[in-house]
């Protein structure tokens, strides 16, 4: 069963990693998807490529999401090319990680503006083609780490916490329009970044993790497509622990 068909998709940050895994997740459930990237240039063109084999819609733009005016030229131009924006998929995210004595300011400021103004930016430019027809789905990727916080992580931890009382907020501003919003906070997933890491100390994650194992990126695009299709209908202003167990 495709649980997409006929909705249109922005997924921010799907050149690489779980953004990209959404994309084609989405993709493969029907939906036309629209996605955004930064210096991955190739990456997102043979993207589009691979998306567009499964013979839906979907777009690449280079589009930095922490840039106001960025975010609501590549909204305009979705709903030019794509006609209308029913998800929207806030996943582009990046790490400055060190521990607060030796933070600069602006390893502070990068990751709050990559992180967290970019939710803001684009969660402000779809509302208005969401108001319009009185529907949408926007899901917005936190971490564990927002909940519980993260020694040499605090920008990130801020931006992630930061996230979910935002998600929380529009949710209850939205609601009555039939506009949804949540929030997913995966915990340690293993992509092409945790490949190359010492296996002893990964492994040693994977012990302290319930399930026993990392996560996949196909684990958070499920519970994102779960999210953005009708089948979360009665479901906002909620997050959603993709971790194996790790939170309670
Ligand atoms: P990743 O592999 O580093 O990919 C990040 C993606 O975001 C890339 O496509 C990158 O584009 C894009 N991006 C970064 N800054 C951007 C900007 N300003 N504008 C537009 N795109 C931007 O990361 P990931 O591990 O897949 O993580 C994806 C999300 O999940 C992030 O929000 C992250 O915080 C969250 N998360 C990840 C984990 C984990 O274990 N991996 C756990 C919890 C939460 P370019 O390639 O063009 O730079």
């Amino acid at each position: 069963m495709k649980l997409l068909e006929g909705k249109t998709a922005i997924v921010t940050g799907a050149s690489r990693g779980i953004g990209r895994g959404i994309a084609i997740l989405f993709a493969k459930h029907g939906a036309n998807v629209a996605f955004t990237y930064l210096s991955s240039i190739e990456k997102g063109q043979e993207l589009e490529q691979e998306l567009a084999a499964f013979g839906i819609k979907a777009k690449g733009y280079r589009s930095d999401a922490a840039d106001f005016k960025a975010a609501d030229d590549l909204v305009n131009a979705v709903v030019a090319e794509f006609g209308t924006v029913d998800v929207l998929v806030n996943n582009a995210g990046i790490t400055r990680d060190t521990l607060l004595m030796r933070m600069s300011e602006q390893q502070w400021d990068e990751v709050i503006n990559a992180n967290l103004k970019s939710v803001f930016n684009l969660t402000k430019a779809v509302q208005r083609p969401m108001l319009k027809q009185r529907k949408g789905s926007i899901i917005n990727m936190s971490s564990v780490v927002g909940v519980k916080g993260n020694a040499g992580q605090s920008n990130y931890a801020a931006s992630k916490a930061g996230i979910i009382g935002f998600t929380k907020s529009v949710a209850l501003e939205l609601g009555s329009r039939n506009i949804r919003s949540n929030a997913v906070a995966p915990g340690f997933i293993e992509t092409e970044m945790t490949a190359v890491l010492d296996q002893k100390v990964v492994q040693s994650w994977r012990d302290a993790i319930p399930l026993k194992r990392g996560g996949t990126v196909d684990d958070v695009a499920n519970a994102c497509l779960f999210l953005a299709s009708d089948m979360s209908a009665y479901v906002s202003g909620q997050v959603l622990n993709v971790c194996g167990g790790m939170l309670t």
